[in-house]
């Protein structure tokens, strides 16, 4: 028997048990001091009542034997997937229902889709980024090149004459830094990997938050990214479904590699290692496409975006340097004085209370930088305004 070495080689991610440890010796030391966290990963408001109606009635339908369900369809319910397509379709997407995959959530997508590819290819991947790239591609042994985020670029890295790979990551708009890709960047790209027969997996996770309307909300608006690009979302974010579970993911049928549909592959690895989402879920997601689902989690997002112009009003008195606040939930910002990032998480907790997430935990590119999320409460957002406008650096 021998073990998967590969794992051997994961660094040990303590990013958030360490800033837990640290946040917890401070409390214990300042027991009457409040803590903010503005470095929540996770939505925290409750689901929406759309969804909470579709759900009750799934549950009602499943204790009755007229309308119970077993095992569901093989790729999700053509009800939810149809309900995606008429989504895509208002973003000007034409889709086929059999292009869609419901998933337990991005996550999993993410990492299952690397079954479909062989070892042997190499892998561009941005820094910083989604830890979840990176260490999923070390499980497999596979050759990782970083394509490195700066404030020179605007942490969009673009390809150029020497950038060689068969698989890219694209996250749009980005987790950590908040960055959007605009229609022609993706368009480099798209060009580039048709070029190169490399393929593009497309995170689309925080689609939801950008308002722009000049901005790409899935690489499918970009001519050419069907013949390139699996688009992977979820409704972790867009809905509420962080503890409900539930996501998407798109593998147009113009995608062939080696004269093979990559939409077959993935088919065949889903129906063999996956059994779909429960009945229940894939109700709730539906309501989430209809319109009262939209217009309910619109204003959760919004909620979401105006806490994120608040951090971000705050950050430009101050003169600080950022990404991000805008389409979407994240701000990265430039640690000031040249802190480097562990640096200024102490300085902030232990002079502000305030805790947010070190840039270096999310790559080698984000040491010096910072991530605050806009996921808190309003009171709690503004309580820690008005400290970081005492800021004396
Ligand atoms: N992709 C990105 C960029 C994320 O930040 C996250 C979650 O934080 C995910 C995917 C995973 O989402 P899900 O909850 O759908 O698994």
């Amino acid at each position: 028997m021998k073990i998967n070495n590969n794992y051997l080689n994961l660094k040990d991610s303590y990013l958030f048990s360490k800033i837990a440890k640290r946040v917890s010796e401070y409390k214990a030391q300042n027991p009457d001091k409040e803590v903010i966290r503005l470095g929540i990963g996770d939505v925290t408001l409750p689901l929406v009542p759309a969804v909470i109606e579709a759900m009750n009635k799934a549950v009602d339908e499943m204790g009755n034997a007229d309308t119970f369900k077993g095992y569901g369809e093989e790729q999700g319910y053509s009800f939810l997937r149809e309900a995606i397509c008429e989504y895509y379709t208002q973003k000007g997407v034409t889709l086929s229902s059999d292009e869609i995959f419901i998933s337990d959530g991005a996550k999993s997508d993410l990492g299952n889709i690397l079954d479909i590819f062989d070892n042997d290819n190499t892998v561009l991947i941005p820094d910083p980024v989604y830890p979840v790239y990176v260490d999923t591609n070390i499980m497999a042994g596979r050759k990782i090149v970083f394509i490195k985020g700066t404030v020179e670029n605007s942490f969009l890295p673009l390809p150029d004459e020497n950038t060689a790979g068969d698989i890219v990551y694209i996250c749009s708009p980005n987790n950590p830094t908040g960055a959007v890709y605009s229609k022609s960047q993706l368009k480099l790209w798209i060009d580039w990997a048709i070029k190169n027969n490399a393929v593009i997996l497309f995170d689309s996770a925080y689609e939801a938050f950008i308002q722009d309307t000049s901005l790409p909300t899935s690489i499918y608006q970009i001519e050419g990214a069907k013949q390139c690009a699996i688009e992977f979302c979820s409704l972790s974010k867009t809905a509420g479904f962080t503890g409900v579970r539930c996501g998407y993911t798109v593998v147009p049928k113009e995608l062939v590699r080696s004269d093979v549909p990559l939409n077959k592959l993935w088919l065949r690895r889903q129906t063999t290692k996956f059994n779909g989402v429960s009945y229940i879920v894939q109700r709730g997601a539906q309501a989430v496409f209809t319109e009262k689902g939209l217009g309910q989690i619109r204003e959760n997002i919004e909620y979401y975006l105006e806490n994120a112009r608040i951090i971000s009003e705050t950050l430009t008195d101050l003169g600080i340097w950022f990404t991000g606040g805008k389409n979407s939930p994240y701000i990265w910002l430039k640690c000031p004085n040249n802190m480097s990032s562990w640096e200024f998480f102490d300085y902030l907790l232990e002079d502000y209370g305030i805790v947010g997430t070190p840039g270096s935990g999310f790559g080698e590119q984000g040491e010096g930088f910072f991530r605050l999320t806009a996921f808190g409460n309003r009171i709690n957002i503004h309580k820690a305004m008005e400290r970081l406008r005492k800021l004396s650096i």
